[in-house]
């Protein structure tokens, strides 16, 4: 009304855009357009113009403009990313590109070529850790990443990362030290357990990358709500003016001797990240030339379910168990089996065996009062993913707990949404397994368990 009132009073041309709201209920845009209309005598007889619908084309323009913003926060990203990512990726590829040329040299010893080869395959290993460093904080940055809160026991955790490293950390000539210094029935958590892995394993990788001697010591200690971890070693240290942008995506200390360490200094933003989506804190603690401590914490979650503990306990004190589930394990590999086997014996009150997934699903469709399915996912012809959709086709009462030996992060997801009630990573952690088994065929194991007593 107003830019009618103000073109009408100075006899000018209008045009606005505005929504009407048409009898269905829909909004639709209007393009309005007039001019002065004059006789011919020259007086002022009012306007001529046209009224358009013009949503569509509006439509157009804002789907338009969100993506240009979008573009537009993208490409500064992308620019950030390429900059900083550029020698590091480079650096391995010339080195797997430069020897791969010098291969094809007529004449190479065999030591040589070895040698060549070794150069080329731990380019190939830096390059993928790069990748998958990349891969993760755009992940993150894009907030794609969910938290998965599960019970978590915390020293199978650390014990885990113990195993995991110390081959490493002895061919460096470091010693590896772990600390529980909670006991065994009181550490299991609610929090994300990928996470958790992965950043124990970001600081400890960084323990060894800038040591180059003494102990290496990491675990945890419960203080009041929380637990705090950490991991401390004797090497280089970082200089109290870095301590906190270190933390940062892509920045590293000034190092001169540089060429030992490689990096492309995502590993403690990535880490950091986590922590906080886990609810907790990160920092560190250095002297140069002494070593440093990096520390963090989570939130000790028990949960409601503070059953698992006194489960667990009673397991531990009392030599009979509630042997009474149909199992059916599903394993290829012979030693795996055999290993799986001990470790549910004690609920089992008939383990059956598949050595492939169309097994499974065989023995699957002709006992269908099978209470809890170990699901091996590396499978040969049909794996154990595409086993478990087929079994969950016609039985969706069946626990299947998926175990696999990637131990990626994402493992888990995988495996729920293939079907699976929960997973677990190998090597098999029996009171994992326990764990598991009790949450969810944790009635049966319990009524049989008051029976008992
Ligand atoms: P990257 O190790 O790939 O460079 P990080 O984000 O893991 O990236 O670490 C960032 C920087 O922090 C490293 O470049 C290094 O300078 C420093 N740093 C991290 N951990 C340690 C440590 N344990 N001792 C000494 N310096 C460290």
């Amino acid at each position: 009304i107003h830019i009618y009132n103000e073109a009408f009073e100075n006899r000018k041309p209008f045009s606005m855009e505005y929504r009407l709201r048409h009898v269905s209920g829909e909004y639709r845009w209007i393009l309005d357009k007039g001019i002065p209309n004059y006789n011919i005598g020259g007086d002022f007889i009012g306007y001529i113009g046209h009224c358009l619908d013009i949503t569509e084309q509006k439509n157009i323009e804002q789907e338009i403009k969100k993506s240009k913003e979008k573009a537009e926060e993208s490409d500064r990203l992308k620019t950030a990313f390429l900059a900083n990512m550029s020698h590091e990726i480079r650096t391995p590829m010339n080195g797997i590109l430069g020897f791969a040329e010098l291969l094809k040299e007529p004449n190479l010893s065999g030591e040589e070529q070895f040698e060549y080869i070794k150069i080329i395959e731990k380019s190939g290993a830096r390059m993928l850790n790069i990748i998958n460093d990349i891969i993760d904080i755009s992940k993150i940055e894009s907030g794609l990443i969910k938290v998965n809160i599960n019970e978590s026991n915390i020293n199978s955790q650390i014990d885990y990362v113990y195993k995991f490293f110390k081959p490493e950390v002895e061919r460096k000539g470091l010693k590896l030290i772990r600390s529980n210094s909670v006991p065994d029935e009181e550490i299991i958590v609610k929090t994300d357990r990928e996470k958790l892995f992965a950043i124990l394993t970001n600081l400890v990788k960084n323990a060894i990358k800038y040591s180059e001697h003494g102990s290496i010591e990491f675990g945890y200690e419960k203080k009041d709500q929380y637990l705090e971890f950490f991991v401390k070693d004797c090497g280089i240290g970082i200089r109290k003016e870095r301590l906190n942008a270190i933390f940062e995506r892509f920045v590293q200390e000034d190092i001169s001797d540089l060429k030992a360490r490689q990096g492309v200094g995502l590993g403690l933003a990535i880490a950091k990240s986590y922590v906080e989506m886990l609810g907790g804190k990160i920092w560190a603690e250095s002297e140069i030339g002494i070593g440093s401590t990096f520390y963090f914490t989570i939130p000790f979650d028990k949960g409601e379910d503070n059953q698992l503990i006194h489960w667990k306990r009673s397991i531990k004190n009392q030599k009979g168990h509630a042997a009474n589930l149909k199992i059916l394990i599903v394993e290829d590999d012979e030693i795996s089996e055999h290993l799986i086997t001990k470790g549910v014996k004690i609920f089992g009150k008939e383990i059956l065996k598949a050595q492939t997934g169309d097994q499974a699903i065989e023995i699957c469709r002709n006992n269908n009062d099978i209470d809890l399915i170990l699901m091996d996912i590396q499978l040969p012809i049909l794996g154990g993913y595409d086993a478990v959709r087929k079994i969950r086709m016609f039985n969706n009462e069946v626990v299947i707990i998926a175990q696999t030996a990637y131990g990626l992060v994402g493992d888990r997801e995988k495996a729920i949404k293939a079907g699976c009630n929960d997973y677990l990573s190998k090597p098999i952690d029996r009171s994992e397994l326990h764990s598991l088994i009790k949450k969810h065929c944790g009635k049966k194991v319990r009524v049989s368990h008051r029976s008992m007593n």
